[in-house]
């Protein structure tokens, strides 16, 4: 580093945005964060992070946040459970047990990295929404509202799926489609009539978290309680045939999701389930898909989109949030690595980063696929054990993302200073898979041309995902 702090300015105080700054300023940069909400937000329900994420909050003073965020969830399941709509036991996988494996309520994990951001002195400025990002050759920064500019060194703009950054920075047009579902989503305490209802005791157990997974015909759910059977969330993926809005707090309706669950013929557990919810926990929330981009370097190089401004995924990879911390972790690193030369620094970042993310991005439309188009019964499962797994692969799960920040800086760093050519595809490091584009419209063609009544065939789909690293 050079004498004067970097000073990295960050719009959104998301994982990806927190992440940043905590990493930044543990480097010994000056890293500004800033957030429409006024503070951190208890909203969201249910979120996992994998351990390649989890490692990355394990590695703060001495894994205390790390060890918070764990207490804070989680901690009791001793697996996870497969079934059918028909309430068919299909599989049971062991729960990842370790200390950087976390799962529980967004809004709690989001409070304790937020607080940790502010104890390493990470300067916040919440309850400001950007109005104008700025990426000049005199200003990288940012108008606030009520027209303050905040300026720096370098602009990281983690601002989340509706992105103002995709637009202002990287002058793209807004390039959503809707992905043909929806998700309803919940979080509550558990009531004692929940407790006494006999369909739902197995869910609140005393001694034991629980975790069970549903998948049907275009409908896949979770339900998980923990902290003694205290806590619980769900969340169920539906066909998004009333075209809500892409908003997290539009209202969800017990009627509209009784009557999905009647349709995808799942079973009781779910509509009690659903009646013991309190109506104003319920969020029904449109599931849009971006295509990925071309790049997420602004033209000046001194700006940059991370996490879910620029690669939103489908719930089904299971990695959103992971990858907005991987990418987080990585750009700290590349700051610090390349001495004050931003423009390197992001390029660097860049070819860490691309192929990994967008391979991951582009894996969730298949599994989702792979779940609403197949019949689930026992003997399919037992046939193609392997055809119904969360879609974790090692590559996913065993990377650190911040050991290979380290060990390829310098090399990817000579490429960029020669002008190495190459697609970035070609240039970042490999994600144990080749980068294949794809976009949602071929995937479904893909989809309708595999059968009759759009049936995925396991076997067409495992050979298409050849090109994917997913093993099914
Ligand atoms: C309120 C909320 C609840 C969520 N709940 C869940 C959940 O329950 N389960 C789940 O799997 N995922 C949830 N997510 C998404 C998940 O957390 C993200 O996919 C993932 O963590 C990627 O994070 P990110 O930091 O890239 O984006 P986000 O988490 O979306 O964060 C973006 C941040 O940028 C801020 N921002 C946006 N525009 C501006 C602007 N112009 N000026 C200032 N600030 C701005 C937003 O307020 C937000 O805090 C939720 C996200 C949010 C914002």
């Amino acid at each position: 580093m050079t004498d004067k702090k970097l000073r990295v300015v960050i719009v959104g105080a998301g994982f990806a945005g927190l992440t940043a700054a905590i990493e930044c300023q543990l480097r010994g940069m000056q890293a500004i964060l800033v957030e429409a909400y006024p503070g951190p937000t208890s909203h969201g329900d249910l979120l996992d992070f994998t351990e390649n994420a989890g490692r990355i909050f394990k590695s703060w003073d001495n894994g205390r946040v790390g060890r918070a965020i764990f207490e804070s969830g989680v901690t009791a399941a001793k697996t996870m459970q497969f079934y059918n709509q028909e309430n068919v036991l299909l599989r049971v996988d062991a729960w990842p047990h370790g200390d950087q494996v976390y799962a529980g309520h967004r809004g709690t994990m989001h409070r304790i990295v937020f607080d940790y951001a502010v104890e390493v002195g990470v300067e916040m400025r919440c309850g400001k929404r950007v109005l104008q990002y700025l990426d000049t050759e005199d200003e990288c920064g940012v108008t606030i509202d009520g027209g303050d500019k905040i300026l720096g060194d370098v602009l990281i703009a983690a601002d989340g799926p509706r992105s103002l950054a995709r637009s202002q920075l990287l002058k793209l047009p807004e390039g959503r489609v809707n992905s043909g579902y929806a998700i309803f989503r919940a979080y509550f305490e558990v009531s004692d009539s929940f407790k006494s209802n006999p369909a739902l005791e197995e869910l609140a157990k005393e001694d034991e978290d629980v975790v069970r997974f549903w998948v049907g015909r275009d409908m896949h759910g979770f339900i998980y309680t923990w902290n003694k059977g205290r806590d619980c969330a769900w969340v169920l993926t539906h066909l998004d045939d009333a075209n809500i809005g892409e908003s997290w707090s539009f209202p969800g309706k017990k009627e509209d999701v009784h009557s999905y669950l009647t349709q995808a013929g799942f079973p009781n557990v779910w509509h009690e389930i659903v009646e013991l919810t309190p109506e104003s926990r319920l969020i029904d929330y449109k599931l849009v898909w971006r295509d990925p981009l071309k790049t997420w370097v602004t033209s000046s190089k001194r700006g940059v989109v991370i996490g879910d401004a620029a690669h939103c995924h489908l719930p089904t990879s299971a990695q959103g949030a992971c990858m907005a911390v991987e990418d987080a972790a990585t750009i700290a690193i590349c700051l610090q690595k390349s001495n004050g030369n931003v423009p390197l620094a992001l390029q660097v970042f860049e070819r860490i980063r691309f192929n990994r993310s967008h391979t991951i991005h582009q894996a969730s439309i298949f599994t989702r696929n792979i779940y609403h188009k197949n019949d689930w019964s026992l003997e399919t499962v037992q046939q193609n054990p392997d055809s119904l797994v969360m879609p974790l692969m090692d590559w996913i799960l065993d990377f650190d993302a911040k050991k290979t920040a380290e060990d390829n800086f310098e090399q990817l760093a000579s490429d960029v200073k020669s002008g190495r050519e190459g697609s970035i595809e070609e240039l970042a490091l490999p994600a144990g898979g080749d980068y294949n584009a794809m976009n949602i419209s071929a995937t479904d063609q893909f989809i309708s041309s595999t059968g009759r009544d759009h049936h995925v065939q396991l076997s067409s789909v495992a050979a298409a995902t050849q090109a994917l690293p997913l093993k099914i």
